[in-house]
């Protein structure tokens, strides 16, 4: 044994047991370290939770807003047949006729899912009539059929009656609510836009508001007003603001009236007697606009077969054509009044009002 070794050889058994403790101590750590990792991950989700052991933790309601998974729409699927086809009345034809030759009762339901789209039998009689005959002669699809005719319906006199140089009016009737000062403020919007000088008249003098909104859409859309207190005399009213249109140089006078139901005697009298005195006052009256709102389905025609037995209806505006409704009802207007469409409401912003462009009217009609 070389000298000065023995003690370390004596201490041999104790550092033996030292390194082993160590040893012990650093497994123990690694093994704790692993386990605490374990039981993070599960309690996070990422992984199950050992069976049998005990149940996975309940969050805390923090814990349950912080972690909840986003909404997401649900996972794309295979559409249904019905979704594919889409169930608007273009694809409601379309199924009807697909793969046989249409046969009597074809055609009934075919004027039957007109009537449902609110464009009224007499005018879905003569639809189906015509698109009949064409379908008979050998042009196939009774969608596409269907569409110009409806265009050829509608088609015609859409342009407003304006006369160029001088002052031209047009009046607004409609109920309340139908979207006659929204229209109105629109199309004063729409003339300007086409460079023309437009004054309004506010002879709904029954209603504060409605002067007060008027109002609001003249400063909106660079037009004049005048408008009088409630109760004033609605015929004054529109007398002044001819005078006034005149005086200014102005192009076009809109005239706001009062829509108060349009079965009370009252409101019709006063319509006619607003009509003579603008007729005195400015000579003809270039046009005189129903506004009918698309969503008030058959009510529309009603309301347009009232107001043409107090005043001569040469035109209709459609509004609130953003809606589900299609505004099938200005079909009806058409066969059973004569009266066309001019102008089409789509929204409450100043630029939501368009010239009616018929064949784009039928394509919306029939589309889905
Ligand atoms: P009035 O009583 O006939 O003068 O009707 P208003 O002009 O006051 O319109 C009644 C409501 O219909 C208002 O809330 C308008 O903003 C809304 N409105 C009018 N035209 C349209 C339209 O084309 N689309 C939509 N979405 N709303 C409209």
């Amino acid at each position: 044994m070389p000298p000065g070794t023995g003690h370390l050889l004596a201490s041999r058994p104790v550092t033996a047991f030292l390194v082993a403790v160590a040893i012990g101590l650093v497994f123990g750590l690694i093994l704790a370290l692993a386990m605490r990792s374990r039981v993070r991950r599960r309690e996070a989700g990422e992984e199950p939770p050992a069976r049998g052991l005990r149940a996975p933790p309940i969050p805390s309601r923090d814990e349950t807003i912080a972690t909840a998974p986003p909404v997401r729409p649900a996972a794309p699927t295979a559409p249904a047949p019905a979704a594919v086809k889409g169930d608007g009345l273009g694809s409601r034809i379309r199924a009807l006729f697909a793969g046989k030759k249409a046969s009597a009762e074809e055609w009934s339901r075919l004027e039957d899912l007109l009537i449902r789209a609110d464009v009224g039998p007499t005018a879905a009689t003569l639809l189906v009539s015509r698109v009949k005959e064409r379908y008979e002669e050998g042009s196939p699809d009774p969608a596409a059929l269907m569409a110009e005719e409806i265009a050829n319906v509608l088609g015609g006199d859409n342009d407003l009656h304006l006369k160029p140089g001088e002052l031209s009016v047009i009046m607004v009737v409609g109920v309340n609510g139908a979207g006659k000062s929204t229209t109105i403020g629109k199309l004063a919007a729409l003339l300007g836009r086409r460079g023309l000088k437009v004054g309004m008249a506010n002879s709904d003098t029954f209603r504060a508001a409605a002067g007060e909104q008027l109002s609001v859409w003249a400063e909106r859309s660079g037009a004049h007003i005048v408008t009088q207190t409630r109760g004033a005399d609605p015929g004054a009213v529109a007398f002044d603001a001819v005078q006034s249109a005149k005086a200014r140089g102005d192009d076009v006078l809109i005239v706001d009236t009062a829509g108060r139901l349009h079965t009370r005697q009252p409101l019709m009298a006063e319509l006619e007697k607003v009509k003579r005195v603008l007729e005195r006052a400015a000579g003809d009256i270039e046009d005189i606009l129903l506004v009918i709102d698309a969503t008030t389905g058959q009510n529309g025609i009603t309301q347009a077969r009232e107001f043409t037995k107090a005043v001569p209806l040469t035109g209709v505006a459609l509004t609130k054509l953003d809606g589900t409704a299609k505004g099938g009802i200005v079909l009806a207007v058409r066969e059973e009044l004569d009266v066309p469409v001019k102008l089409v409401g789509t929204g409450e912003q100043v630029g939501d009002l368009q010239p009616f462009d018929p064949q784009a009217f039928a394509n919306n009609l029939l589309a889905g």
